[in-house]
């Protein structure tokens, strides 16, 4: 498997929802509009944007035509989303990456589209904790092959090379489990995520067949098992390296003739920061074992550790290098970009370098920071790929 070129240029995944995209979900979700927090401290004022308090204006529900429309194939709110969808997908192409996404827009976080996916979710209803959906009842398929549709429509409409991420089992099992709610259901975590991993593994064949180009497994729970301060959830450490490592190759067993990769990052928590901290040393034969072929991994924040990690890679894994920090208000320039690229350049060589934000804009749809900024930093990345094209193709 190779990059389309060297130096591909990417986003992780998502872009923040800007208040239109805020306003759909607002009208339409079958589970309320997410009011998660961050690790940490719950940032009031953040939610209050997902709920729409920020607003001096007030959305009229009815204008989206849903309440008044029998006619489900032609549900507003659906064409509403693809007209958003294009135009994540255009701002894209306008900063000339190589890759385009759909911003996640179809999702409120990255972790909700198992909801789209599958029964047996409810909304979270413990006070104070993050992950918005909790799991009660055995899961099934709810509407089998949505991401291949949301593929097609990516295809349908950018000439670029497409990409759909799809949360890992193991991370899904971490946060959407819980002992007082979901026990009947599920006696333990495991059981849960190998109920999940058929239902993703069907969706990943859906999507093999829509001719999406590459597909993401975002599993950042288990890249912070690189922080010793992190607990397992599962079990000891090891234990929750293998179960991770393992669910995510039965999750792509049979997945061919498409680009798989991986994310992992340190949590991204926009201006407060990251939450864990270290190099990749602890996870790296861990990461030697996961059969895709792409890892998408950061190296701009300076708690990622070394560069030179790279060289334990084998030689047949592409790297997604993380070159800029989406927490950050600073727009780094192509200078800054081409020299972090060149220090990886050290260790991997060009054909298997793509450039790429550390992580998503923004995970969920409470993450809220500009457009503009996230356009200005793709722009400098683009710069970036095309000065190191030029040195060393
Ligand atoms: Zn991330």
């Amino acid at each position: 498997m190779k990059l389309s070129k060297s130096f591909e240029t990417s986003m992780v995944g998502s872009f923040p929802r800007p208040h239109p995209v805020r306003d759909v979900f607002a009208s339409n979700a079958e589970i309320d509009p997410i009011q998660i927090s961050t690790p940490g401290k719950v940032n009031e004022t953040s939610v209050n944007f997902v709920k729409g308090i920020d607003k001096d204006y007030e959305f009229d529900q009815k204008r989206s035509g849903k309440k008044d429309s029998p006619d489900t194939n032609k549900d507003p709110q659906l064409n509403y989303m693809d007209g958003l969808v294009k135009y994540a997908v255009l701002l894209q192409e306008i900063a000339g990456l190589d890759v385009v996404t759909d911003g996640e827009w179809r999702r409120q976080a990255y972790t909700h589209v198992i909801n789209d996916l599958c029964n047996g979710f409810i909304q979270d209803p413990r006070p104070g904790i993050r992950f918005g959906l909790i799991v009660t009842e055995p899961i099934s398929a709810k509407q089998p092959g949505i991401l291949a549709k949301d593929a097609n429509f990516l295809i349908n409409n950018s000439d670029r090379l497409t990409k759909i991420s799809v949360p890992s089992p193991y991370i899904l099992g971490a946060r959407l489990w819980d002992p007082d709610y979901s026990i009947k259901a599920y006696p333990t975590r495991e059981k849960f995520i190998d109920d999940l991993v058929p239902i993703l593994n069907y969706e990943l064949q859906e999507l093999v067949k829509s001719g999406i180009d590459i597909i993401q497994i975002d599993e950042p729970d288990m890249a912070v098992l690189l922080d010793p301060a992190k607990e397992p959830i599962y079990g000891d450490r090891e234990y929750d390296l293998r179960l991770g490592s393992n669910k995510i190759n039965e999750m792509i067993h049979g997945i061919k003739k498409v680009r798989t990769a991986m994310h992992m990052c340190r949590w991204n928590s926009l201006n407060r920061g990251w939450h864990w901290e270290g190099g990749y040393e602890p996870i790296i034969d861990t990461l030697k074992s996961i059969n895709v072929n792409q890892f998408f991994m950061e190296f701009s924040i300076p708690v990622a550790g070394s560069v030179s990690i790279l060289k334990e890679l084998p030689e047949d894994k592409l790297i997604g290098l993380g070159c800029l920090d989406p927490r950050s208000e600073t727009i780094p320039s192509s200078g800054d970009i081409v020299r972090r690229v060149e220090e990886a350049l050290k260790y991997v060589s060009p054909d298997r370098i793509g450039l790429n934000p550390d992580c998503g804009f923004a995970p969920d749809i409470r993450h809220n920071i500009p457009l503009d900024e996230c356009y200005a930093k793709l722009v400098n990345q683009v710069n970036a790929a095309r000065i190191l094209e030029s040195k060393y193709s």
